[in-house]
């Protein structure tokens, strides 16, 4: 359970005086837009067409059939009554609630399990989405993060993978580390400070973002008024939604059990957060179990099969197994480094991230005036869980049916503090994931493990039989660059250039030589990719493209077949184009939109622009997606 004392009233916001003389003029023009606002929304309440289609979708909700919630907030009959409620429902709070490789198939798989309060009450009142798919590759944590609110694929936003090569570095960096940090004399010297952090710790950065997100747009439509905050376990996962002009993201220390942040947006930590910090509170977890929620395993029998079979693998992690229960203690006799990496992959570093974005509502007022503020919080312990036990297992479902009532105990903080009537929700997910490859395997379906070290042993040799003048004198051996990852191969192209060979030769003989190896299925060219050479119409292609940034992606580009992956260290990940990684859940709930269950092709990327719609900002810069406007009650 989640601790937590009785809420005080909201505190009023603290203002910088300044900005308080330079909002002035700012109010008025405030008070004009909502009145036009109201008076939109008004027409909107007696256009009798308007209403009886919204009243049928919401007829029809979705997850586990539940019966729609009366919802106060929303289309009543009379003009006046529209005008008074267009008023109050103006949105204080954009609150988006990512849930790390949370499978859209789980709404459907577990959706009968979930409680009233939570994702069920999102499914019955808001839009929801069913088709909703990320139309990019690789389908991992910082580019769909970076995707949510940006609305942008990382062709645009930049940001390719969690990790990748970078030519002008000649290293790997990450995405949330600053462009300007540096290795001096093998030691990595980071731009910032990580506040709270260990001493050997990095810091972290949104600049490696290359696009606004709506956060960004609400502060620049607002003289900063609207403040931004991004929560999450991974620093990841708290930076990028939030966005580079964000108030601030806080994540989670796996060396000090802090929650912490960057120097980027401030020299200090706020006083709040020092003292959540003080109550050490990921300490009161040491040593907890994690038991099943429904009291027994009989339903997660019936729906997922006998727990801990042969393909699951926790790996070496000390004092725990495959099975249930688990008692989350890393092996070790008192909370410490290994205590926390544990307490990453439990439910119970979940219940802390509730717990702390209930303080940053609380201390840093949000939601608490006109000007829409934003909070983006992403669980990731669920991510955690779904790379260990894969998502047919015992202990996803049950971290599913946590997290549900987690984000319901989230939404009944925000309804008493904030209004959810006053809130507009979001619920998605960054990615899913691939059954674990043995399982698909033993179900018949094409699982298989692809070595990478394989497929870089067909590019080179195959380079090598190309472009190599003779046996005695091969100068090919520095052509292609170590280490290959996220399915990208580069090419020194120094090298290349001194030996007169073409690129584009080198990327076609690169692409000859993966498609040997068996499992995988097609190989793009950079050559091929910056011309847009591959049509719109091939989906998975489009996908390909869309992740491809000419400046920090490869050569080459490698897919593999369906149920495969490309290495062996985890039991369950997730990257590919395919469905199982692509399909994810998206309910936006709020006022301005018509609940129900949407069957339209949607991604990720629409969420931006259609929050900018309903908020009536700027669309973060480089936004491609769509609006929803099947979804739009307000015309
Ligand atoms: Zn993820």
């Amino acid at each position: 359970m989640i601790s937590r004392t009785t809420p005080a009233p909201h505190p009023p916001r603290r203002r910088d005086p300044r900005a308080e003389r330079a909002a002035t003029n700012h109010h008025a023009k405030a008070a004009r837009r909502a009145a036009s606002f109201a008076l939109a929304l008004a027409l909107a309440a007696i256009l009798p067409l308007a209403g009886a289609v919204a009243q049928r979708r919401a007829s029809h909700v979705g997850v586990g059939q539940a019966a729609p919630v009366q919802s106060s907030q929303r289309r009543t009959s009379g003009a006046s009554a529209g005008v008074a409620q267009a008023q109050s429902s103006r949105p204080r709070l954009v609150l988006l609630i990512v849930v790390d490789q949370f499978r859209a198939d789980y709404l459907e798989r577990f959706g009968d399990l979930f409680a009233e309060n939570g994702l069920r009450r999102l499914a019955a009142r808001g839009a929801q989405w069913t088709n909703s798919n990320y139309d990019h590759m690789p389908t991992y944590t910082a580019p769909g993060h970076a995707t949510t609110l940006t609305g942008t694929y990382p062709a645009e936003n930049g940001i390719v993978a969690n990790d990748w090569y970078d030519r002008e570095a000649g290293r790997v960096v990450s995405n949330s580390s600053d462009p300007e940090d540096r290795v001096e004399n093998g030691k990595y010297v980071s731009r910032w400070q990580l506040l709270g952090g260990g001493a050997a710790e990095h810091a972290s950065s949104p600049r490696r973002l290359l696009a606004s997100t709506l956060g960004d747009e609400l502060r620049l439509a607002t003289n900063d008024r609207a403040k931004v905050i991004g929560v999450s376990v991974k620093d990841r996962a708290a930076i990028l939604p939030a966005g580079r002009h964000a108030n601030a993201a806080y994540w989670f220390s796996p060396v000090t059990g802090n929650m912490v942040s960057s120097s980027y947006y401030f020299a200090d930590l706020p006083a709040w957060v020092k003292k959540f910090n003080d109550a050490r509170p990921a300490d009161k977890y040491f040593g907890r179990r994690w038991e099943y929620l429904l009291g027994s395993d009989a339903e997660y029998v019936r729906r997922q099969g006998a727990d801990a079979p042969a393909w699951e693998n926790i790996g070496n992690v000390p004092g725990d197994t495959n099975k249930f229960p688990h008692t989350i203690t890393g092996g070790a006799d008192k909370p410490g480094a290994a205590f926390y990496a544990a307490l990453d992959a439990s439910p119970f570093s979940n219940d802390m991230l509730v717990e702390f974005a209930e303080a940053a509502i609380d201390n840093e007022a949000l939601g608490a005036d006109a000007d829409a503020d934003v909070l983006t919080v992403s669980f990731s312990a669920n991510d955690y869980v779904g790379h260990r036990y894969g998502p047919y297992s015992h202990e996803m479902m049950d971290i599913t049916l946590r997290v549900d009532r987690q984000i319901g105990a989230l939404l009944d903080y925000v309804d008493r503090r904030v209004g959810l009537q006053n809130t507009l929700v979001v619920f998605t997910a960054d990615h899913g994931v691939a059954p674990i490859p043995e399982h698909a395997t033993a179900l018949g379906l094409p699982g298989g493990r692809v070595n990478n070290a394989d497929v870089m042993t067909a590019i080179k040799n195959g380079v090598r039989a190309r472009f190599s003048k003779s046996a005695d004198k091969d100068t090919t051996a520095d052509y292609v660059v170590e280490p290959s990852l996220n399915d990208n191969v580069f090419f020194n192209v120094v090298a290349l250039k001194r030996d007169g060979v073409e690129r584009a030769d080198a990327e076609r003989v690169a692409c000859e030589a993966a498609l040997t190896v068996p499992g995988i299925s097609r190989c793009f060219t950079r050559t091929q990719l910056v011309a847009a050479e591959v049509p719109q119409s091939d989906v998975i292609a489009r996908r390909v493209l869309h992740g491809f940034n000419q400046r920090r992606s490869g050569d080459v580009v490698v897919l593999y077949e369906p149920f495969k992956y490309l290495g062996d260290a985890i039991p369950a990940t997730h990257g590919s184009p395919y469905n199982y990684d692509t399909h994810v859940p998206m309910i936006i709930m709020g006022a301005g939109l018509a609940p129900g269950r949407y069957p339209q092709a949607a991604t990720p990327a629409d969420i931006a622009p259609t929050l900018a719609t309903l908020l009536r900002v700027q669309p973060p810069s480089n936004a491609t997606g769509r609006v929803l406007t099947e979804a739009l009650a307000e015309r």
